[in-house]
Parts: structure tokens; sequence; C-alpha cells
């Protein structure tokens, strides 16, 4: 057993003392048999919320209306859930209903795919009730039942089959395959934001062509947001050399790429209908801006490196190294320390100066002689102090009044 499964150990034999059952469940389960590192301990009883909170001193209740509680033990958190059916998936989303029941069997029917309805004993033992096993050792995602039924009832799924696709380097079984081909304009009844976090988890997976493979395959891509038209961006994705990007924003930076977009505010919709971070979007807009320079002249400019910031530097990089006009990432690195500054709160005199001056007064000509003079730094066309930049401040301010 994992460390993990061992310290979470005692948590289950308290429950089975009590006379309930509990036993470890889930992507914990799957991950420890496949002997990959695990996220989360996952544990499945008997016991009803309530008598869950009885047996222990620190509990939180985290969802207790479909059953979870937190159990705190040691300064981990464990999620305890009660075994439960689902029922009345009126809008292909979350169930109407829950009920809590006592059989295990009852519980991991309503899991999604056969190798995550697996159950593991306190002493390692595994509980295999759907052919789990076979699919795990045969690398196979096969929905729990009729698949139909089940991508009806949850369409949320089908992006987790492809996300597992590409995340345990999986093959989809073909009736659940059908299915989702079947089932994927209800995709749009999920919440993007759901949607999101199961295709940022395929891009990041280690096997992201697999994924993407099989979402092309069964056309679910035209029903995640902005991605009708995107066949072709896909199968490039595709078609380029075996790939694995480090961050989720080298990954959109690179599907901005490949899309073609015409310039920013493409890129701003874009990740807008993802409902993703606003930090995200300037990151992603900057990189993209700076693969596109590299990509025309293989190079940068010191005010196109003082833009774009460390940050969104390397993600760009990266994504053109991968693309096959990139730059070794210390010569970047050392050209963008070589700037005269790197960002623009170590201008040598800021607003206050220029006013107390009076070169100008409060508005858009005080920003705009502040850029100028952060443009003439960082271009080395003036040094950085403020006597020089005072001087250059005056000019400026001069032909501005004439
Ligand atoms: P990860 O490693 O990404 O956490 P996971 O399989 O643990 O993968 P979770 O979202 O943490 O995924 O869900 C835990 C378990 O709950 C799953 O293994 C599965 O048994 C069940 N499950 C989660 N989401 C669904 C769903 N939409 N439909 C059916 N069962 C689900
Ligand atoms: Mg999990």
């Amino acid at each position: 057993l994992p460390t993990a499964f061992q310290q979470a150990r005692p948590i289950i034999e308290t429950i089975e003392a009590a006379g309930y059952e509990a036993y470890f469940v889930g992507g914990g389960v799957r991950d420890t048999i496949l002997g990959k590192p695990l996220h989360d301990v996952d544990i499945a009883t008997s016991a009803f919320p309530a008598e869950v909170k009885g047996l222990f001193k620190r509990t939180v209740d985290t969802g207790i209306e479909h059953g979870t509680v937190m159990i705190l033990d040691h300064g981990t958190g464990y999620e305890t859930t009660t075994f439960r059916t689902e029922s009345g998936y009126q809008d292909y989303r979350r169930p109407d209903k829950v009920t809590f029941v006592r059989s295990l069997k009852e519980d991991l029917k309503r899991r999604d795919f056969t190798i995550n309805a697996l159950a593991m004993r306190a002493n390692g033992e595994v509980i295999d009730l759907f052919d789990g096993l076979a699919d795990l050792k045969a690398g196979v995602l096969r929905a729990v039942g009729v698949a139909e039924d089940r991508f009806h009832e949850d369409a949320l799924r089908m992006m987790r089959a492809v996300r597992f696709a590409s995340q345990l380097d999986f093959t989809i079984e073909p009736q659940t395959q059908q299915a989702i081909t079947d089932n994927a304009a209800l995709l749009t009844k999920i919440a993007v934001e759901r949607t999101r976090v199961e295709w940022e988890k395929l891009l990041m997976g280690q096997q992201p062509q697999r994924g993407l493979q099989a979402l092309l395959d069964t056309a679910l891509y035209r029903y995640m947001p902005q991605m009708a038209d995107q066949q072709a961006m896909l199968q490039r994705l595709i078609d380029l050399p075996a790939w694995q990007l480090p961050t989720i924003e080298s990954t959109w930076t690179l599907l901005a790429w490949l899309m073609d977009l015409p310039n920013q505010a493409a890129i701003r919709h874009l990740l807008k209908a993802w409902k993703t971070s606003n930090d995200l979007i300037d990151h992603v807009s900057a990189a993209w801006l700076v693969v596109s320079s590299l990509k025309q002249r293989g190079q940068l400019t010191p005010s196109e490196l003082f833009s774009a910031g460390a940050a969104a530097l390397k993600t760009a990089n990266t994504v053109a190294n991968l693309l096959g006009f990139g730059q070794p990432q210390a010569e970047l690195t050392a050209a963008y320390a070589a700037l005269p500054i790197q960002d623009k709160h170590e201008l040598a005199i800021n607003g206050g100066d220029l006013l107390r001056q009076q070169l100008t007064t409060p508005g858009p000509q005080m920003g705009q002689i502040l850029a100028q003079l952060l443009h003439a730094v960082v271009i080395g066309q003036v040094k950085n102090e403020s006597a020089d930049l005072l001087d250059l401040a005056r000019m400026i301010a001069d032909t501005k009044n004439d």
C-alpha cells in the first residue's frame, strides 16, 4: 500500500470496528494499482454521514447533502462518502436525487468507468465487481453498465473519457466510444468550467495526442466552446512530434497559435468563452505575441522582451521550441536579464516627480510621457537616472505643447 493509504488505514479500521463497511475507492485505487502517484484518498462507507461524524472527533461537512464528510486526522483531511445511488438526471448533468444505501455494489455501479469502480480494503485486497482490473491491465476505458445510459445521465463523463485516455494512455472501448459519438451534443449541457477542467487535464496528460484523437474520432470537440470549426487545429496538434507541455499557459498558447487567430483580441474572446482567469488571458496573449515575433523574425527586440515579461517569454519560447523556431531558453533569459530595467516600477522617476517639476498635469498626457520615458530606457536611449529622465521629459513636454 502507498503511504497515503497506510496513513488512512486507521480511519477505515475505526469505521469497521463500529460495525460498518469502509473502502478506498476512486482514482486513488486505480492509480495505486497502476503504480502511479495518487492525488487523493477517497473512502466510501456504509455508515451514514451522522454515523461517520459520531465516530471521529474532528470532521467537516464538506458535502453532507451528497454524503461526504471530511475526517481530519493528523493534519490530513479524508473525504469519506456514504454509499449512494443517484437518480433522475433530468438535465444530463447532476442527479436530482441521491439516496444513501448500505451496499458497496450499488455505490460502485454509479461510477463512470470500470477502472474507477474498484474498491480496496484496508489490507490492500481489491474488490473488483465490474472487471475493472482486466481493463486496467489492458489499458481500456469502459463505461460501467450501458455506456449510452451513462452519458445520458451525466454528459461530463464523455470529457472524462477523453481526459483519461490522455492521462493514462488508454484506449476507449468501442461501445463506449460509439456512445460518446452518438451523445456528443449533450456536452453543451455541461457548465463550461467543468468541461474546462477535463480539457486542461487532457492537454496536460502524458499522451495528449491520444485524447485529442479520441476527441476528433467522436466529434466531441464540436461541442466544446469555440471549437466547432477547429478540426484542422486539432489535427495539427496530433501531427506534431509527441509533445507534453509543462504549464497550462503554454498549452493554451500553443492552441491559440495553431488556431491562426488574427490578434490578441481574438485570444481574449477564445479564453473568455472558456471562462479562464484574467491572469491566464493576459499571460497567453502576451506569450502569443512573442511566438509570432519569434516566428516572423527569429528574435525579439528589447521592447518586446520587456513588454512580455519573464513568465510569458518562457511560455512563448517553450511553445516556439516545440514548433521548431524557438531560441535556447538560456539565451532568452540572458537577453531579458540584460535589459536596463525589467519592470516599469524600476523607472527612476514617477508621475509625482513630473507634477512637482510642473512638466505635466494629471491625466492622459502624464501617462503618455511616462510611457515614452519607459520606452527610451528600455531601448537604451537614455539612462535610468532621474536627471536624465527629467531632461527628456522636458523635451517631450515641449514638443507636446507646441
Ligand atoms: P483524478 O485522479 O483526476 O482525481 P478520479 O478518478 O479520482 O481522477 P474524481 O473526480 O476525483 O476522479 O472522482 C473520484 C471518483 O468518483 C472516480 O474515480 C469515479 O469513481 C467517481 N466519479 C467522479 N466523477 C464521476 C462522474 N461524473 N460520473 C460517475 N462517477 C464519477
Ligand atoms: Mg480523484
